[in-house]
């Protein structure tokens, strides 16, 4: 029996500035469906590796595939224009939104469909008004994004990405700009998602999250996979000092 193909597959991901190294050779795949949580302290790479998996960053070793579809190979990635289609089939989240401005909630999700997937202005937002029904924010399709809250911003973000119908959604600290009453209105999105099956690669400070949520908890720490395994185990048996380490001091924050 053939296994079913990791919706993301990476090999020996290497990447540097100047002189430092900052991923130093990453296995990992990622299965379709799976949610996978990546923690680590701040400068780990954690940021530097979502953006590998999409192109943002040009890795100088190692081999990244989605969808069986290979973005970069021995450190060289692919032409612009196959770049960009790829791309498609990854939706990233930022943690500060970046929505223009100057478009309407409503345009910043349709404009990508109508440059990239080529539908018309109504398709584009009809689709787009659906979408923004199942982020909750169905009323605010006129509305500008500087009149929205942090937690409505990132809602439309989502959207957005989605709009793209990506096989797999990135997210770095989706909430961690936001105030925390804000906080659940996302992870709320987040989940629904994960419950519908979507693959989904996040970056987070949220534990409960992860607990309640990932099939996977990855722990990163200076360029390197240094544990991973079923949040479960993670959060209670941990193989890593540094895994207990971090995790103690992300717990006893205080919120
Ligand atoms: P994390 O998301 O885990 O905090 P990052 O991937 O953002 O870590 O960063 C890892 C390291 O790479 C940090 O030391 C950071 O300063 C460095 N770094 C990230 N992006 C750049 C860049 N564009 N130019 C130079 N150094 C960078
Ligand atoms: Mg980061």
């Amino acid at each position: 029996m053939s296994s079913v193909a990791p919706m993301v597959r990476i090999r020996g991901l290497r990447k540097s500035f100047g002189d430092h190294v900052v991923l130093k050779g990453i296995d990992f795949d990622v299965q379709p469906s799976q949610v996978v949580v990546v923690i680590g302290p701040s400068g780990s790479g954690k940021s530097t590796f979502l953006r590998c998996c999409n192109g943002l960053e040009r890795p100088e070793g190692g081999s990244v595939e989605i969808c069986g579809r290979t973005l970069v190979r021995d450190g060289r990635m692919l032409a612009d224009r196959e770049l960009d289609a790829l791309r498609e089939e990854v939706g990233m989240v930022f943690q500060s939104f970046n929505l223009f401005p100057h478009l309407s909630v409503l345009h910043n999700i349709s404009l990508g469909p109508r440059k990239l997937r080529g539908l018309s202005r109504a398709a584009a937002d009809d689709e787009a008004r659906a979408l923004l029904d199942k982020v909750g924010l169905a009323q605010k399709a006129d509305a500008m994004p500087a009149s929205l809250s942090g937690g409505q911003k990132q809602r439309v973000a989502i959207a957005r990405a989605l709009a793209m119908k990506p096989s797999v959604m990135l997210f770095d600290e989706p909430t961690s700009a936001l105030d925390p009453e804000l906080v659940g209105e996302v992870l709320q999105v987040m989940k629904m998602l994960a419950s519908e099956g979507m693959t989904m690669m996040v970056v987070t400070h949220e534990m409960d999250f992860a607990r309640e949520v990932s099939d996977l908890v990855v722990m990163m720490d200076e360029g390197v996979i240094i544990e991973a395994g079923p949040p479960e185990t993670i959060f209670t048996s941990p193989t890593q000092d540094r895994t207990r380490l971090f995790l103690q001091a992300v717990l006893t924050r205080g919120t």
